[in-house]
């Protein structure tokens, strides 16, 4: 292994640990042994991810007056998946070990072994490996590769037949197209417009890995945005330029961030154009987001599966058409996992080595911490809770109080959970300047503030 492999290795590894150990991220049903590709939010996971969601919230829906909001169910009529081209075609290439039976996706062995799989169809693959000589990881001849149905398949009701099946939905994009004639008839909005969700997706992908980068269950932020036939163009480049401010408001290092427009071989079978945004990974570089041109695929697949009439009436040309649909489409873990590693840091402070996460303040799940200087002079401690409730009223995000440990302590602990304030109420507090001390996470820098312009000061800072 390469050195700097190890140390991007290790920082994922000090990642994990860290956000486990400090209640952002553990594995899931962890006291049974776990559940492969599921994570659970702790405490400030949880904070962080409702962050991170109001940001996009506030972007794409509260800060336009052309966006609807949703949130749909997460089971559909089957009808929707099949319609959808889901049932037929959401696979993955597998190859399958002769000997252990283990699945493997045949794209990333190929990647490993240095092939580049862009525009292979199974039967290319299948004879990429051959031709190479790839083996399965335990060191078996592998099967031809095969198409493999990622969508969790369950029954709704009581009975288990065919008419009752039903699938975790893989996407939230298909809410908002089955809706799509709901909100124009409830809201008559002219086109462009958009439909916004955010929600929980499910997919049973056959390699989970990467920490909370491939999950089997994971939350989407995706927007469904209708156009005029021949208006989609400037609409994706506009649609390019707000990826890239979300990027900017939740704190992920812009110069990790790059664009991949998708070769057509490899586009999928709704889209016409699609840009990948991938991000430097500690594993390597990855997609975080999709922006994708659907045409009228979807709307078109669902008004001649279902009957209903999915078209728009243009009352200015006086032409009904099917609106064609501009997708751009978020990974709620995957921004979590980018704003977590761009936030990283390991410095030395004071003659001290230290971690701490340089989270914007915008997504930190703590923003401002308040201590008595020391915990055993009640004096103090009351002070220190009266600035501490002032503070939980005012400032808008999680406000935390501790006075264990020293305080060097302290501000270790609120560095490594990304905390950007820490207030400290002395005796001089008290007895002479009716001031607190504020210390900044990355600078490690303290200033005197009056407590009456504390709350203007910090509020300021936090935005
Ligand atoms: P990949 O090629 O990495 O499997 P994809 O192209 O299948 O991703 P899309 O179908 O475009 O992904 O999904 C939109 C977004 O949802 C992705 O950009 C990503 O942020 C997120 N996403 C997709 N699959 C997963 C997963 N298994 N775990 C976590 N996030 C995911």
């Amino acid at each position: 292994m390469e050195k700097s492999d190890a140390k991007k290795e290790s920082i994922m590894e000090k990642l994990i640990s860290l956000a486990k150990r400090r209640g952002f991220i553990y594995q899931g049903s962890e006291v049974y042994g776990g559940l492969a590709g599921t994570w659970d939010y702790g405490p400030l996971g949880v904070a962080l991810k409702n962050n991170i969601k109001g940001l996009w919230w506030k972007r794409f829906v509260l800060d336009r007056e052309d966006m609807y909001g949703m949130d749909a169910a997460l089971l559909m009529n089957q009808n929707v998946w099949k319609a959808s081209g889901h049932v037929a075609g959401f696979a993955d290439p597998l190859v399958e070990d002769k000997k252990t039976k283990k699945r493997y996706r045949a794209d990333h062995l190929l990647e490993e072994a240095g092939v580049d799989v862009k525009g292979m169809n199974l039967e290319a693959m299948s004879k990429a490996l051959k031709e190479k000589g790839i083996k399965s990881p335990e060191g078996n001849e592998l099967s031809d590769v095969r198409q493999f149905n990622m969508m969790f398949k369950t029954n709704v009701g009581a009975m288990e037949d065919e008419s009752s099946i039903s699938y975790l939905r893989p996407e939230t994009a298909q809410g908002m197209f089955v809706n799509f004639k709901n909100v124009l008839d409830s809201f008559h909005p002219k086109l462009p417009f958009g439909m916004a969700q955010i929600g929980k997706a499910f997919r049973n992908e056959i390699a989970p890995r990467d920490f909370i980068f491939r999950t089997r269950e994971f939350e989407q932020m995706e927007i469904e945005y209708f156009v005029k036939p021949t208006e989609w163009e400037p609409v994706f480049e506009s649609f390019v330029k707000e990826v890239w401010a979300f990027t900017k408001d939740v704190g992920i290092a812009q110069e990790k961030v790059s664009e991949l427009p998708i070769a057509p071989a490899d586009l999928a079978h709704y889209s016409k154009r699609t840009t990948d945004f991938e991000f430097e990974f500690p594993f390597g570089k990855k997609e975080l987001y999709g922006l994708a041109y659907r045409t009228d695929f979807d709307l078109k697949a669902h008004s001649d599966a279902s009957g209903a009439d999915l078209s728009y009436f243009d009352e200015e040309a006086k032409v009904r058409f099917i609106p064609h649909c501009i997708e751009p489409s978020f990974g709620v873990d995957r921004t979590v996992l980018a704003v977590l590693s761009s936030a990283y840091r390991e410095d030395e402070l004071g003659g001290e080595v230290r971690t701490y996460l340089a989270f914007t303040p915008a997504v930190a799940p703590v923003k401002v911490a308040v201590f008595p200087l020391l915990k055993n002079k009640p004096e103090l401690v009351t002070k220190a809770r009266e600035v501490y409730s002032t503070l939980r009223k005012e400032i808008s995000g999680q406000v935390l109080f501790d006075d264990n440990g020293n305080i060097g302590k302290r501000y270790r602990r609120q560095d490594e959970i990304g905390t950007p304030f820490c207030v400290t109420v002395d005796f001089e507090t008290i007895e002479k300047d009716n001031c607190v001390t504020v210390r900044n996470r990355d600078t490690g820098t303290q200033e005197r503030i009056s407590l009456d312009t504390l709350i203007a000061y910090l509020k300021g800072k936090l935005v």
